[in-house]
């Protein structure tokens, strides 16, 4: 973590001196923001972060649920990802509290006696050293939690509203905050609350609404896969259970074991393969009771007995992208700048095998973010999609380089992270 950018700090420098926006914030949700972020997942919350750092931009971000997430979901962070953490100042807090990936074993159906799996490598995770920073395992709820502490302890003293559900938008013509969106309480009374704002960040997930309010969709696989997982704690005589492993057995059945925090815990993400059309979300009724005796078949010689089941859920998803980013419709691209974006799996989904859904959200908001903070903020000008952004020194607008007039109430910059 980079700090004492502008003078020694007394304090802990992770907690900024609120500024702008961030004085005197308002707790409820305001008429008019300069940002709308819809969803606290992992895009939304680091979305929120960045824009935190800039006291001079009203971000808000709603959240349908009625508070933080508490478990469960993604777990896969890649190296690359810790060195996004480190640039927000808490790398080393989570890699204490997550499991290392160090490296991989691959067990397949043993050819002498396939009702029998074998192991038939053990390879390191990261042959290739791309980064100094380790694999890690840890719980999506915790890595929303770090975010929304760097929004809080922001200049912008940034909280995620919980408790609202996006409805639907739409985008005027003309004026400042072109974008009216309607907003639902998730509790209480149900009330209706409309919002304008100058942009929306639509981090609301694979079954987006904001996606579907500007006419997008997610185009790729037809079926989705369906995989039973558990976290679980349990008695086993498999040799790899504090190992990564892909396992294969001889019918075709498939597990991603994954050891998890706290050197007891682990996850196994158990093959229920293709979800049918037609199977109108049936498999997602698959018992804990199935997903352990599939497990068991697959491990097979090895025996599983789950003791403790910490978490479950069964996770159906398919390979598929948007056709496209944003609210311009194509013929009128150059003619008009977005109001409207999608980020992480609102516009693209990916295997829960490969470990990327969390990952690659991340990367998308926070990429969004910083440039939206520079162009509300008025250091670079133009079109946050990236066609028309141009920043002082280029397409990455240099952090230090301030029109007068552009800094916070405590006189000091906005910080971008990274
Ligand atoms: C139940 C579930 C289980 C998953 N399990 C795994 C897994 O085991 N392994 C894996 O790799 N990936 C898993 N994923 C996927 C992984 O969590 C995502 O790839 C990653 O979180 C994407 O981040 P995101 O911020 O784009 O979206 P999400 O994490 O989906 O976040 C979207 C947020 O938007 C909120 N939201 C949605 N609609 C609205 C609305 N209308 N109004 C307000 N808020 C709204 C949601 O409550 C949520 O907090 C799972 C996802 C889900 C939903």
């Amino acid at each position: 973590m980079q700090f004492h950018h502008h003078g020694y700090v007394s304090g802990d420098p992770r907690v900024q001196p609120a500024a702008g926006v961030g004085v005197d914030r308002p707790t409820d949700l305001p008429d008019e923001v300069d940002v709308l972020i819809v969803g606290a997942g992992p895009a939304g919350m680091i979305a929120a972060a960045q824009l935190a750092q800039f006291p001079n931009v009203v971000t808000r971000l709603v959240e349908r649920r009625p508070g933080r997430l508490e478990i469960g979901q993604a777990d896969g962070i890649q190296a690359r990802s810790v060195e996004t953490f480190q640039a927000f100042g808490f790398a080393n807090r989570i890699i204490d509290e997550a499991f290392r990936i160090t490296e991989t074993c691959f067990w397949k159906p043993d050819p002498d006696h396939p009702e029998n799996i074998v192991r038939v490598a053990r390879t390191p995770d990261d042959p290739n050293g791309i980064s100094e920073f380790p694999h890690l395992i840890v719980n999506q709820a915790r890595v929303l939690d770090y975010f929304a502490e760097v929004a809080r302890n922001a200049p912008a003293r940034l909280e995620p509203d919980y408790g609202y559900d996006f409805i639907t938008l739409s985008v005027a013509g003309s004026g400042d905050h072109r974008v009216t969106v309607t907003l639902r309480r998730t509790t209480g009374d149900l009330a209706e609350r409309v919002v304008r704002a100058k942009y929306v960040i639509g981090c609301d997930g694979a079954r987006s609404k904001v996606r579907e309010s500007i006419g997008r969709e997610l185009v790729g696989d037809q079926a989705n896969h369906a995989w039973g997982v558990m976290d679980v704690l349990a008695e086993t005589d498999f040799p790899d259970i504090r190992r990564k492993c892909a396992i294969q057995s001889h019918d075709g059945g498939s597990i991603l074991h994954i050891p998890r925090e706290g050197d007891h815990l682990f996850r196994m993400y158990v093959d229920l393969g293709p979800v049918h059309d037609g199977d109108h979300q049936a498999v997602r009724n698959t018992s804990q009771e199935e997903v352990e005796a599939r497990a068991n078949r697959i491990l097979h010689p090895y025996t599983l007995t789950v003791r403790k089941v910490c978490w479950r859920s069964v996770y159906e998803v398919g390979h598929r992208l948007t056709d496209k980013f944003d609210d311009v419709p194509a013929d009128l691209v150059g003619t008009r700048t977005p109001r409207v974006f999608i980020t992480g799996d609102a516009c693209h989904t990916h295997s829960a095998k490969a470990g990327q859904g969390m990952n690659v959200s991340m990367q998308d908001g926070w990429n969004i973010a910083w440039k939206l903070g520079h162009v509300l903020d008025g250091r670079a000008q133009g079109d946050p999609a990236g066609h028309l952004l141009r920043g002082a020194a280029g397409d990455r607008p240099e952090p230090d380089r301030l029109r007068p007039g552009m800094v916070g109430a405590d006189g000091r910059p906005p910080r971008r992270i990274g």
